[in-house]
């Protein structure tokens, strides 16, 4: 039997028997590489990605991921989970309680170039270690890092260095938290082959594992992202993500309430400032998300009118789960989330109601700002 041979992009096992699964390439550029006259090659789908910026569907085995991570409980290893700071809640990976064994555990919160400049690291850590002990998760330690702009990464790698004198270091996250970015800007930083994997802003494109040999003998293992429902990114394409992602530091716009007005979120999101004094609500999203006050009394039917038009994202009116809501006594001034879009900081002493689709991604914290 031949030697498996891996796209250098995605880590996927090269094959050409089926081009909607991972790894798949035209048989006669497969020969190539078989025959020793090509050595690296990308899969047609990180090909067409690299080249076009085109995402092609593949089928995840869920399976494969879930035996990965149960042989890791077995294992002597650092477990890193990239987490993206703009959807905390559904990026922790909260299976991973089962797994960790007794291994060391770090959470790595990228995408920290987005927060505004003036945001204090304490603040946005502790928020993240409460949660994460909220799920029974206990980090040993949390790093905030931007992959993209290769923000505290010496930090990162210092530590990765150190811990993995006698241990491989797994990285696991959800799809589009950045995993991919993060461990090519390691790459990078660590002097070796650059563009070892694919990044891209569509979810799901880390294909099976991929190793990555350190000096010392170990390795560094990036994991295929695991796609959750619950992630917005999942349910959006990709004009609708580009919108929604924000490129630059969020940047606050503050808007005076009153009791019985409504923020819309594009079409993904809005809050009823249900009791309260006249106050400010300052958002916090992407510059390109269409932001509009209304009347709540006039919301819903503004919102029938307008999603998938001048609310948009969504892109049409059924594309994604109808908004649901949640009330919160804001008892301290907290930032109420909007996993994947953006937040708002809300002041002490208001009654509100959030809506996302289906309810998806919705929380408040202590304010971070
Ligand atoms: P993966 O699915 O976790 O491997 O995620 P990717 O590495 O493909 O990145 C997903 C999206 O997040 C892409 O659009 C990246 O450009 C973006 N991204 C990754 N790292 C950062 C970061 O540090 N800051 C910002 N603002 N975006 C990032």
């Amino acid at each position: 039997m031949s030697e498996e041979i891996r796209c250098i992009g995605c880590g996927s096992v090269l094959q050409s028997q089926d081009s909607q699964q991972a790894g798949y390439l035209p048989q006669s550029a497969l020969a190539k590489v078989e025959n020793g006259e090509r050595e690296e090659v990308y899969c047609q789908r990180c090909f067409r990605l690299r080249h076009y910026n085109e995402i092609m569907p593949v089928e995840l085995d869920n399976d494969d991921f879930l035996a990965l991570l149960n042989s890791l409980a077995a294992k002597k290893a650092l477990i890193v989970n990239v987490v993206d700071l703009f959807d905390f809640s559904n990026s922790l990976i909260s299976s991973l309680k089962r797994f960790v064994g007794s291994n060391d555990f770090i959470l790595v919160g990228n995408k920290f170039d987005l927060f505004p400049l003036n945001s204090k690291e304490s603040k946005i850590k502790d928020w993240m270690r409460q949660e994460a002990n909220r799920m029974g998760l206990y980090p040993k330690e949390i790093f905030l890092i931007s992959a993209a702009k290769k923000k505290n990464l010496d930090e990162l790698i210092k530590y990765l260095n150190l811990h993995s004198q006698d241990q491989d270091v797994y990285f696991v996250g959800t799809t589009n938290v950045g995993k991919s970015t993060l461990i090519n800007a390691i790459i990078d930083e660590m002097g070796d082959v650059q563009n070892l994997i694919t990044t891209s802003r569509f979810p799901g494109t880390t294909l099976d594992r991929i190793e990555i040999p350190l000096d010392n003998g170990h390795f560094l293992v990036d994991t295929p992202g695991i796609m959750t429902k619950k992630q917005l990114a999942s349910k959006l394409d990709p004009k609708e993500l580009d919108i929604v992602a924000p490129k630059k530091p969020l940047k606050p716009a503050t808007y005076q309430l009153l009791p019985g007005n409504t923020i819309f979120l594009a079409g993904l999101g809005r809050i009823d400032y249900l009791q309260g004094p006249s106050t400010s609500f300052t958002v916090y999203a992407s510059r390109s998300m269409y932001v509009h006050r209304t009347k709540t009394e006039k919301a819903d039917e503004f919102y029938e009118k307008h999603v998938g038009e001048l609310l948009t994202p969504p892109g049409a009116k059924d594309e994604l789960p109808a908004l649901k809501g949640q009330e919160y006594n804001i008892k301290y001034r907290s930032d109420v989330l909007f996993a994947g879009v953006g937040f708002i900081t809300v002041p002490a002493g208001c009654l509100i109601k959030a809506y996302t689709p289906g309810g998806i991604g919705l929380g408040t914290r202590r304010a971070l700002i």
